[in-house]
């Protein structure tokens, strides 16, 4: 029966996709518990919430785009040390997929994201069957990676689990004030002028909860190309409604925002690159904007320069 078929197939997908249990390894206990994170941002939330418990190693550093990332030996060599794999998963990191699956049958591999409850999560057209992975400019939404990365340390981990909630629920405090923060600075900026063109679309989620018309020359993965044709549209939006300032990111090549200002500068307007914000990556160890929170706090403050200057 095709219908039976289908079904079965969509329960195989389901299951084979699914985080390994956790019960199904035994506990850890003793030596430090190893975590690798894809993204710095997930690093960053593991290493809070596991304190000096965890060692964390994130394999992707500052101006790293996770689209486009092929693991590489070294990285391979970690992952199988690990007792705990983090991404970000919603298929940001999509060239990794068949590492993860590979190595998900003997240790803890968790996709962070894939704790926000659908019915939260942004399926843009063209997409289909697929999430926004960029889901960490809300602030508010981040919470849940926080919790899962909490819990599955407390589950793989239970002689620790208390540390891992007191840590957790001080680092989501933190978030509930930059969150605070964010709102804040947002409101500064008259709602017609929230406009906030980037290089790809990896602000969708910031837009949506802080009020900002969001766009993306390229879509919600860096790997499709923008055309001569996104150029100019852009380029006619920006003149039109006279945007003060476009921005690159960290991750992405300026070439593209580059070439946008110059056709806006071709229809005899003028829009100034606002500056760099971190989008998939963030910034360089030992810098405020090398935490997850000093790079929100960077990237708003740096839009509400540029929009209102
Ligand atoms: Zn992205």
């Amino acid at each position: 029966m095709p219908k039976l078929a289908a079904l079965a197939a969509l329960v195989f997908l389901l299951v084979g996709c699914g985080p390994v249990e956790a019960q199904t390894l035994r506990p850890l206990e003793g030596e430090t518990v190893r975590v690798v994170a894809t993204i710095g941002m997930v690093g960053d939330a593991a290493g809070r919430v596991g304190g000096e418990r965890v060692e964390v190693e994130t394999l992707m550093g500052p101006g790293i785009d996770p689209h486009l990332y092929k693991a590489s030996e070294g990285d391979l060599r970690r992952v199988e040390r690990a007792d705990i794999i983090f991404y970000g998963g919603l298929h940001l990191e999509a060239k990794m997929a068949d590492v993860f699956e590979r190595v998900a049958e003997e240790r803890t591999t968790v996709a962070v994201s894939e704790r926000i409850p659908v019915r939260e999560r942004l399926a843009p057209p063209g997409f289909e069957g697929s999430y926004d992975p960029h889901v960490w400019f809300d602030v508010a939404l981040w919470r849940h990676a926080v919790e899962e990365i909490r819990d599955t340390l407390a589950e793989r981990d239970p002689g620790s689990a208390a540390l891992y909630r007191r840590n957790a629920a001080a680092y989501l405090a933190e978030l509930e004030a930059l969150d605070e923060y964010v709102r804040a600075q947002a409101e500064r900026v008259p709602r017609e002028r929230r406009v906030l063109i980037t290089a790809h679309d990896a602000f969708e989620y910031f837009g949506r909860t802080y009020g900002f018309d969001v766009r993306g020359l390229q879509g919600i993965s860096t790997a499709s190309e923008a055309g001569a044709g996104d150029v100019k549209g852009l380029a006619r939006f920006i003149a039109e409604r006279r945007i003060p300032a476009i921005f690159v990111e960290s991750s992405v090549s300026p070439r593209t925002i580059e070439a946008v200002r110059e056709a806006v500068e071709a229809r005899g307007f003028d829009v100034r690159v606002g500056g760099s914000l971190f989008s998939d990556a963030m910034g360089d160890p030992g810098t405020p904007e090398g935490t997850y929170v000093g790079m929100v706090r960077h990237n708003i403050d740096t839009i509400v320069a540029g929009l209102l200057g």
